[in-house]
């Protein structure tokens, strides 16, 4: 069996609908979406270890089937830049996690890549009730909850849909290049919304599914936070 039919049994196993951010990118992974680089550690010292073997600056998440906003639980600390660092956000990252639910169930610590800042784009995947597996797109931020400036298109889709999702948001000529802000990899934007729909067609019983953010670079792309839903 492949890691995301496993990942997606085992979760069900367990009664649990969200997947953990390791397990969203992991299923990502398989289907040649670009994520963080990541390792999940289960104390101080292997963080540390796992920072050095990333390379600096890196991330620290929070990993718990009972946090599902791990920013709101005080569980993401950012730009990690030494050995020292990471160890005491690794602590402070579960003092605040028991604050914030003594009872929730901690896996562990995720030591990721910090991905520079970029333009920031959004794929998404929702099962409509009527259409089934559809693929929403936009800019990160502003764009996205502010200006409700997004594409969607029903799966499974063809490479001439998910270019037009791309070039169809009136943001897109952020991604073209625009004064300070560089020009993004089209061609990676729209790979990863093809193997996000290739996905979701083969993984019907995925219910909802945000990368959110993708940095986007001149080179390539990287999903910053994935999440996945099972119905
Ligand atoms: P939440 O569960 O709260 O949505 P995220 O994983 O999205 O947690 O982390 C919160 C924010 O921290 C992100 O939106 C992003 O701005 C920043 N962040 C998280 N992971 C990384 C990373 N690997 N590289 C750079 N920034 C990151
Ligand atoms: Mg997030």
């Amino acid at each position: 069996m492949n890691k995301t039919s496993q990942i997606i049994s085992q979760a069900r196993r367990e009664g649990r609908k969200a997947l953990l951010e390791t397990e969203a990118k992991t299923i990502c992974m398989e289907y040649q979406i670009p994520v963080t680089p990541f390792k999940l550690a289960k104390n101080d010292e292997e963080a540390a270890e796992f920072a050095g073997q990333i390379g600096f600056p890196v991330v620290l998440k929070i990993v718990s089937p009972d946090i599902i906003h791990k920013s709101d639980a005080g569980g993401v600390i950012v730009n990690l830049q030494n050995a020292a660092e990471v160890k005491n956000a690794y602590q402070k990252i579960l003092e605040n996690a028991k604050k914030y639910d003594p009872t929730a169930k901690i896996i562990g610590v995720m030591v990721q890549e910090m991905a520079p800042q970029s333009t920031e784009v959004i794929v998404g995947a929702i099962k409509d009730p009527q259409f089934g597996q559809t693929l929403m797109f936009g800019l990160g931020g502003i764009f996205v909850e502010l200006l409700k400036d997004v594409t969607f298109r029903v799966a499974p889709l063809t490479r001439e849909d998910a270019q037009e999702m791309v070039t169809k948001v009136r943001a897109y000529p952020l991604l073209t290049g625009y004064r300070n802000t560089p020009p993004s990899d089209i061609e990676a934007i729209i790979k990863a919304i093809l193997n996000t729909s290739k996905l979701v067609m083969d993984y019907p019983e995925i219910k909802e599914l945000d990368l959110n953010p993708i940095m986007t670079y001149e080179k390539g792309a990287k999903t910053v936070d994935a999440r996945i839903i099972l119905e």
